[in-house]
């Protein structure tokens, strides 16, 4: 079976409607086709300064949330970055291979960058896109189901796995990408032009929100002052993005909601819309409750899955140590 890997950082205490949209939903569904390692990404999350005590917690809520979600632990493994030390010991080689300007270039860092103080702005923020291509190369991973906000650096990862592979001889799979077409980019409800991210606490529906709240905050999204409902991003980008999410959760399409919406307002809409994410967040967060209740059955996925993962990650580290050149530890 072709093998998948991704990962989620646990920033928060909960995730957000579009972590799930954009990937989380597809991370479920390879699991039927697909040999799948998912990680939660605590070395990822302190680029940006975190407490340790709410580290700790995220990282077991983060956990509690893809298990309440759907990934199965029989069928996929499940861990967390920080115990599988591979990740470490190849993302060194890897940023050594990774040009300064190269790095310069991301996106994602210039954005998160422009938001901290200048002397909270870490080396580690800077590299990170290298450790993120260490996680998914350990794997011999051939499919990366991300969001649209992870296409570049994905791009890199599939650079660094091809100039490894030329430099020291054939060792990494070069991944794919696998992003969804409708639902890629999920856009702040307070600010359309953005993209809804756990780490900006506004229009954000997160997972975890009293779901009366969640409905709230769809019914207060920025939309526009006229009052057809009709999917036009550029025009329309508070009224677009309700649609998409409306779609995402329903499996209605877009042109379907729009028939079905016609001549109705704003409020109809989004009265629905808010109805459609409380019903899926109520037994949702139950069953995160459930898991969480049982911090030794959680400890016990996550200890499994981190043993399944170093036996793949420890074979591929042996070897690209091997050709990079380093003596056999003796
Ligand atoms: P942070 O603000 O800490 O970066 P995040 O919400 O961006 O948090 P990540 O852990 O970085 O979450 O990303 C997890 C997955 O969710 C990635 O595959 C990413 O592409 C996807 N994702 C994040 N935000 C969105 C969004 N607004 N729309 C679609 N996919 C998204
Ligand atoms: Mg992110």
């Amino acid at each position: 079976r072709p093998r998948v890997f991704s990962g989620i950082q646990p920033t928060s205490g909960s995730f957000q409607l579009g972590n799930y949209l954009g990937a989380l939903r597809n991370w479920i569904a390879l699991q039927d086709t697909h040999d799948a390692f998912y990680c939660v990404v605590d070395l990822h999350s302190i680029t940006i300064p975190k407490e340790p005590e709410e580290l700790r917690e995220n990282t077991r809520n983060a956990a509690a949330q893809l298990l309440a979600l759907g990934i199965d632990p029989e069928r996929s493994t499940l861990f967390v970055q920080s115990h599988v030390p591979e990740h470490t010991r190849l993302s060194w080689v890897l940023e050594c291979l990774t040009g300064y300007g190269e790095a310069a270039r991301m996106t994602q860092f210039k954005d998160k960058a422009a938001r901290q103080e200048d002397e909270h702005v870490s080396v580690g923020l800077f590299t990170y896109p290298a450790l993120m291509a260490a996680d998914i190369l350990l794997y011999g991973t051939d499919l990366v189901p991300v969001g649209e906000d992870q296409r570049q650096h994905l791009e890199l990862s599939r650079n660094l796995a091809q100039r490894f592979n030329s430099r020291f001889g054939r060792t990494f799979v070069v991944p794919e990408a696998h992003i969804p077409t409708d639902t890629a980019r999920i856009f702040d409800l307070q600010d359309p032009t953005a993209k809804m991210s756990k780490s900006l606490p506004s229009g954000v529906v997160e997972f975890m929100d009293d779901p009366k709240r969640a409905a709230k905050k769809i019914r207060s999204a920025v939309t526009d002052n006229e009052r057809d409902i009709r999917y036009d991003p550029e025009n329309k980008p508070g009224v677009s993005n309700l649609l998409v999410i409306y779609s995402g959760m329903t499996g209605r399409s877009v042109s379907e909601l729009e028939a079905a919406y016609e001549g109705s307002g704003y409020g109809d809409l989004k009265k629905d819309l808010g109805a459609v994410l409380s019903d899926f967040l109520t037994p949702f967060q139950s069953r995160v409750r459930q898991y969480l209740d049982d911090p030794a059955e959680l400890d016990k996925v996550l200890r499994r899955g981190a043993e399944r993962a170093r036996a793949v990650a420890a074979e591929t580290v042996r070897t690209a140590y091997d050709r990079v050149g380093f003596l056999p530890p003796v």
